[in-house]
């Protein structure tokens, strides 16, 4: 079984309880956003996704996208067409500004969208990922012409969009690119270099790529102060708007990958390419860190996306293979796998996480929502704050759980899961790229713990700590909650609080880098935690007794006795100094 069924009411259930969509519709650039009408464009994106996107995510991984000899790409069977009725129905333009031709809708209704289309179909749905990252790099930082000459076409889909950052000797490091930057006597720049792995940077999907390249103009400084972001057209575009001249800017080759093989992974090279510059000369990587926090989400999202799908495999999966006999069950014929306790632990594993994963992702949305559009300039701080305390949290622990949790889904399928036949294999190999791009998770984790965590001496860290703190006495007040969810929300906090202070004590920069990826990983399970447990809180206050309310309350149960006593063993790693990682000098790693 492979086919994908949009997780609709889990998804409804977290932009209410979680994302406050409600409120979110009452700021002034929401006003028009209902959530009913958000709701029921969600529903109606979700059977999109399942019945003409899921259907092309094998075809996709068997066949790749194949570079022909003339440097055009050719993407799979079915991709072509998928792509065209996504641009049709108007899903790219669903939280673009209404000036632009945008349906303005806030940026964590496009992230749910974005779950089901990641689900759906990975690799397909990175190219409106990229093209949804231009389209709020030109919002923000591109000049009104620029404006008007790329967002419509980019909202549509009509045209996609690229980033293109990386070079051989510039990976994590874009200090070091070289990709140069000339001005031509016309105002416009002639940009050459070569630029490696990018995604979506040759295709057959839509009539133009819009590049945002990063290079040096002359006389920039060394490192990333001297970086500037311009826009390179694949085909430039006529004053009428009209797609026009060929640039020069081709695909020599792609990359063979481990997964992800529908998406063309581009070496680009530029030779004097037109380019228009974005903003200020020296300025791009500032505009690079503003759009980071929806890009890093985004690429988080992966990870919450393609383990729900592996996920509906593993459970469709378990409760059809008879294997072994279940405690107290007959004789007669092998149990369903499924009633197995290690097959229970394996399925509640993932269904607990992604349930986290979903409302640390969807509150994080809502955050940059309020950061970008509540009036109160105190609430937007907050919001921002928030959002960037999130942002590397989403990414980093978001893209490591879903590799984690789509090997589980393999596991649950025994031999079938590791032959291709399944899919389940393909999964797993997809999500494998997630903690690599958009900033490596090493460099998420370093992210949060030497800029996100001191952050105004700690304030933002403290008030998210204090909040979690509030809810272990309320749930311990309220009573009716199990004493483990309470006491495990506690026991989580104060392990995160201590981490949190020694971090904030603590003066050996080295010491700090080590403790960060430890740190990062306690940071997710407790703030999971606490999303779970308000998750629970709101199923009981419905009022509604169902079987579906009460599994929020047991999965949320389950992750505070299983899942959430993992952050106190990791408290060890995420308080010691870094001599135990450099005990072993590199002339003995190897023995
Ligand atoms: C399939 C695919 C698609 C991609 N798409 C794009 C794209 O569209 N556009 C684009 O510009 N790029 C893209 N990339 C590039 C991607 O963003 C980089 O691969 C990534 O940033 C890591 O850089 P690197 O590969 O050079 O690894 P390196 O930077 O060499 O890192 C190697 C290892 O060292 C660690 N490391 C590096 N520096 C530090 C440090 N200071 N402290 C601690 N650890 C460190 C890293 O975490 C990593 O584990 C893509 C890559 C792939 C594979």
């Amino acid at each position: 079984m492979s086919d994908y069924r949009p997780p609709l009411r889990d998804i409804r259930f977290v932009l209410t309880h979680i994302a406050d969509l409600e409120g979110l519709a009452e700021l002034p650039d929401f006003a028009h956003a209902d959530p009913e009408v958000a709701f029921a464009a969600l529903d109606e994106a979700g059977r999109f996704f399942s019945e003409v996107v899921a259907p092309t995510n094998r075809a996709g991984d068997t066949a790749g996208s194949v570079r022909n000899a003339d440097g055009t790409v050719t993407t799979p069977p079915g991709f072509r067409e998928a792509y065209r009725q996504y641009v049709d129905a108007g899903w790219g333009a669903i939280k673009g500004p209404l000036e632009h031709g945008g349906h303005q809708f806030p940026g964590v209704v496009g992230l749910a969208v974005m779950e089901m289309l990641t689900a759906a179909n990975m690799a397909f749905s990175l190219c409106p990922m990229l093209t949804a990252s231009t389209i709020s790099a030109l919002e923000k930082h591109g000049s009104g012409e620029q404006q008007q000459t790329y967002l419509p076409r980019l909202l549509t889909g009509d045209w996609t969009g690229t980033m293109l950052l990386t070079e051989p000797q510039a990976g994590s490091d874009l200090g070091t690119l070289r990709c140069r930057a000339e001005p031509n006597d016309d105002g416009t720049w002639a940009i050459s270099g070569q630029k490696i792995f990018i995604t979506y940077g040759e295709h057959d999907l839509a009539e133009n790529i819009i590049h945002m390249v990063l290079a040096r103009a002359p006389g920039a400084p060394a490192g990333t102060k001297g970086i500037s972001m311009f826009i390179v057209p694949k085909h430039l575009v006529n004053d009428d708007g009209s797609v026009g001249e060929r640039n020069s800017i081709e695909c020599v080759s792609l990359e063979h990958k481990l997964g992800i093989h529908a998406s063309p992974t581009a070496v680009m090279a530029l030779e004097e390419a037109t380019g228009y510059l974005v903003g200020d000369v020296h300025q791009g990587m500032r505009y690079m860190f503003t759009m980071m926090n929806d890009a890093r989400l985004h690429v988080g999202l992966e990870g919450l996306g393609i383990s729900e799908r592996a996920y509906q495999q593993a459970l469709g999966f378990a409760i059809e293979r008879r294997q072994g006999h279940a405690v107290g069950a007959g004789k007669d014929e092998p149990s369903l796998i499924v009633e197995h306790p290690d097959i229970r632990r394996m399925l509640m594993t993932m269904k607990a996480n992604i349930e986290a994963m979903r409302a640390v992702m969807y509150a994080n949305a809502a955050a940059i929502d309020r950061a970008d559009h509540d009036p109160s300039a105190e609430r937007r701080a907050a919001a921002a704050a928030r959002a960037a305390l999130l942002t590397p949290v989403s990414k980093g622990w978001g893209t490591d759980l879903g590799v984690e949790l789509t090997s589980i889904a393999l596991q649950v399928h025994g031999g079938m899961g590791y032959v291709e036949e399944t899919g389940a294999a393909q999964h797993y190999r997809d999500a494998r790229i997630a903690p690599i791009y958009e900033g490596t998770n090493g460099i998420q984790a370093i992210d949060l713990v030497m800029r996100k965590v001191p952050m105004d001496g700690g304030a933002a860290v403290g008030t998210f700590l204090d909040e979690m703190d509030r809810l272990a006495a309320e749930l311990a007040a309220e009573g009716e909650s199990p004493p483990v969810m309470r006491d495990a929300l506690k026991t989580g906090v104060d392990t995160l609080r201590a981490a949190t202070d020694h971090l904030l004590r603590c003066e050996q920069v080295n010491d700090k880098l080590a403790a960060a990826t430890p740190y990062l990983k306690m940071f997710g399970i407790v703030a999971g935690g606490y999303y779970l447990a308000r998750l629970a809180l709101a199923a009981r206050r419905t009022g509604v007794d169902d079987e579906w309310h009460r599994a929020k309350a047991a999965t949320a149960a389950f992750y505070a006795s299983q899942i959430m006593p993992q952050a106190t063993g990791l408290l060890g790693a995420a308080t010691a100094d870094a001599e135990a990682l450099f005990a072993v000098g590199p002339e003995h790693l190897g023995g």
